[in-house]
Formats: structure tokens, sequence, C-alpha cells
């Protein structure tokens, strides 16, 4: 062999040998690093190589593994924990103080993801609604690497009842409309063919407005969504449906049961049968509320993030939206919600897999803030900290089927914030975000605020 060609062998040889060790491109020290990695790991310092965690442990451990040329940030004792996921989402349709579907489009879609990330928000499952192919090659080219944004995943369309799909004017005629158990079966083939990251359903009755989606029906696409091996979420209201729905075999209930609190053998059966559970409390919690609440106030870290990234009309509109609510609904918004809480506390309790959701995207209900309110509604509700971020991290990765990413264990990305101070003391300071790195390298928040329209 050439002399050459040898060296390069020899070159070669030794990276290998080098990668096999696991190489530090980047070390963070002297902070707190809460993992959510399932044992509660809280270490000081961590290490990143190729976009991954490589080790958390002392910063003395972690100094040990940098190299001499790794760059060493020092946390100056700031706290790290995973990039949140959120797992119900609607992008698109608020742009500005509007909120109509001629909004729909790829701008007002990539506005939302970067807002997102802005909030520190690194993955977003949309639950359907979702006219044309615009998602489908957002996601493409976020996969190809040539889009950033929060990662997107889609649902397409979504299913229901003929009339029976999502509220809002914005959403009319989007979701199949199906009556037989053929159409349940066609819908699935075209998701599928499609390649979304679950399929969504609406089975309730929309307020009497539609006819629900029988059981017959609903059961039609689980059982074809199964087959082809996607996941269903359900959006839900009523007791009874989701009754149905968890002995049917759906994957994912996408709202609390909103009629009553739900029961113990509700409860054991979404347990037994590993439902995943949206909360989704943030949305409703808003109409309970009379007067500027205290995320609109400016000692709160989120008023500097809309700051930073809302117009002031859209701000205006938001605080006027509070002031001007009529008391006497915000006291029946506060009794329905007591529902919720009651439910939410008893499914904890229960160890059922709560993951964040918050339906982030209905009106004026803008990505990364319903994320942050979503946290705070689950701690208020009392799950612990720890539960919620675990709800917003590690257990959203393990619902969508993200197996790389969710927690700060070695070998998961290295999707994670730097925050000011410990939201295990207070989930508020999830909001403190002052870094933010994504696959290990950091996002220039500066260059993706100056993105961000609105
Ligand atoms: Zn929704």
């Amino acid at each position: 062999m050439p002399a050459r060609a040898l060296c390069a062998a020899l070159a070669v040889a030794a990276a290998t040998a080098a990668a096999a060790q696991a190489r530090v491109d980047l070390a963070l020290v002297d902070g707190t690093i809460i993992t959510v990695d399932g044992a509660s790991t809280v270490a000081q310092a961590i290490a990143v190589g190729g976009g991954d965690v490589v080790a958390v442990g002392s910063s003395a451990e972690i100094r040990a593994l940098a190299g001499p040329g790794t760059p060493i940030v020092d946390l100056a004792g700031k706290v790290v924990m995973p990039a949140l996921i959120s797992t119900h989402v609607h992008p698109g349709f608020q742009k500005g103080v509007t909120y109509v579907a001629e909004n729909f489009g790829r701008d007002t879609v990539m506005n939302d993801l970067n807002r997102a990330l802005y909030f520190g928000v690194s993955v977003v499952q949309s639950q359907g609604i979702e006219r044309g192919d615009v998602l489908y090659r957002i996601r493409a080219e976020q996969s190809a690497g040539t889009l950033g944004g929060a990662k997107l995943l889609v649902a397409g369309r979504g299913i229901g009842a003929p009339n029976a799909g999502p509220g809002a004017a914005a959403y009319a005629g989007i979701a199949y409309e199906i009556v037989t158990e053929a159409d349940a079966r066609r819908a699935v083939e075209e998701l599928a063919a499609s390649r979304v990251d679950v399929v969504k359903i609406w089975v309730d009755d929309r307020n009497g407005r539609a006819p629900q989606l029988r059981p017959a029906l609903y059961g039609a696409v689980i059982d074809a969504a199964h087959e082809r091996h996607l996941r269903v979420n359900a959006h839900v209201f009523y007791h009874a449906d989701a009754e149905g729905l968890v002995a049917a075999g759906v994957d994912g209930l996408v709202h609390l049961v909103r009629d009553v609190e739900m029961s113990d053998a509700l409860i054991a059966q979404i347990v037994a049968r590993n439902v995943y559970v949206n909360a989704n409390m943030s949305s409703p919690r808003r109409a309970t509320q009379v007067g500027i609440p205290a995320w609109l106030t400016p000692a709160d870290p989120l008023l500097k993030l809309l700051a930073e990234t809302l117009s002031p009309e859209l701000l205006a509109k938001l605080d006027a939206t509070f002031r001007q609510r009529n008391p006497q609904a915000a006291a029946d918004a506060r009794e329905r919600y007591a529902i919720l809480e009651r439910s939410l506390r008893k499914l904890d309790a229960a160890g059922a897999k709560v993951v964040l959701g918050a339906d982030t995207g209905v009106e004026e209900h803008l990505f990364g803030l319903a994320e942050h309110l979503e946290l705070q509604a689950m701690v208020d509700a009392g799950m612990s900290p720890a539960e919620a971020l675990t709800a917003a991290t590690r257990r959203a990765a393990e619902y969508l089927h993200l197996d790389d990413r969710g927690s700060l264990a070695p070998g998961k990305r290295a999707d994670l914030l730097v925050l000011d101070a410990s939201p295990l003391d207070d989930i508020a300071n999830a909001r403190r975000i002052a870094r933010m790195f994504i696959g290990g390298v950091e996002v220039d928040r500066a260059a993706l605020r100056a993105q961000i329209e609105n």
C-alpha cells in the first residue's frame, strides 16, 4: 500500500476510534441539568457531541471528557432542561389580529413554527384541519434540513361526521366527512398514503349542531389505522364517547371529558390500555379570567417573550379580551374548568400518561404562549412541576414515537433550553429562556425573532 493511502487509512481508523468514544464538541458546566430521564437525574454539567447528549455528570467529569479545543459554556448557575414538545397544535390560521381561513398558508404556518421555537418548543404535532399540501411540504423540507422552526408532525385533514369537524368558521370543509365504514377506510387509506404521523377524529355532536361519529364508524377508523400502524387521536367532549373510544382502542384523547368529571372506571381503562391524554386546560382556562392575567403583566417573563414577537395591536387585543370579559360568563367557565382540574388530578394520581397538548393555534392561543400557559395550568391543577415537565418532554416524545429525543439522557438529541432559574421551583421559570440549543447547535434567537412577523 502506498504510504499516503496508509496514512489516510490510519487517520480514518483513528477518527472511528474517537467516534466510538463519543466525541465531545460542546460542554456546558457549573449549572443544574434537569434530564427528565425517568430516574429524575439532576446533574451539574452536560457534554454534547454529534448533536446528541454524550454524558451528564459533575462539572469535573464533563470537563475531563472535553478535548483541549472543545468549547465550554459556563452556565454560571443557570438551569438546563429538554426543549418542550407540544402534541396538539393547529398552525396557520392566526395572522396578526385576524383569524380566518384565508390566512392559511406557508408563511403563516412557518410564523407559528418559528414563534414556537422562540418560546422553547422544539416539536409540534398538528392535530388535523390541515388544508392542501402546505404542511406536508414543510415537514419534508424540515426533514431534508433545509427549513427551520419547531419540527412539524402532521395529521392531515382529520375525520368526522358531516358538518362535525372543528368549530370555528375558519375550519369549515376541511375534515373528511364520513357516513359509512367504507368511507372511514377510504379516508384512512388516503391519509396513510400521505404518510400522516397520526390520524385525528372528531366524535362529538359539536354542541348539538352535527351528528355524532357513531361507534361503528370510529371503530372502523381505528381498525383501519391500526392495520397501517397509525395511531388515532380523538377530540372528545362527552364521557360516554370517551368510554367507547377507549374500549375501541383509541391511542390518544386530545381533550379531557368536559361534560362531567372522569369516572374512576374510565380512568382505570385509560391506564390499563395505555391511552395518552392531553390535559388541554389552558384554552378553556382563558374564559375563566376576568381582568388582566398575571402573564400579561410586566413582571412576568411571558410578557417579555410576547412583546418581543407580537405587534402592539395583537398585544392590545389580548389585553382587551380579558378586560371586557363578562363576569357571569367567567363564573360559569370557572365551574366547567373545575371539572377539568378534578379529572386531571385523578388521572395524575392514577398514573395515566398525561402529555402536553394545549390546542395551540386556536384563536389568540398563540404558539409558544399556549404551551407555557398549559404547563402552568397542569401545575395549578395539582401536578408537580416535575410531572408537568415530563408531560411536556419525555412522555410527549414517547407518545409521538420520537425515540431520539425528549430527555437529556446520553444518546438523546441535544435539544435543550438554558433557563435563568429552575422550573422545578416554579414552573413559570420555563419562560425565562436565556439560550437554546437544537441538535447541539445554538439557536440564534435574535435572528429567529427577526423572522417572526405579527
Ligand atoms: Zn384541537
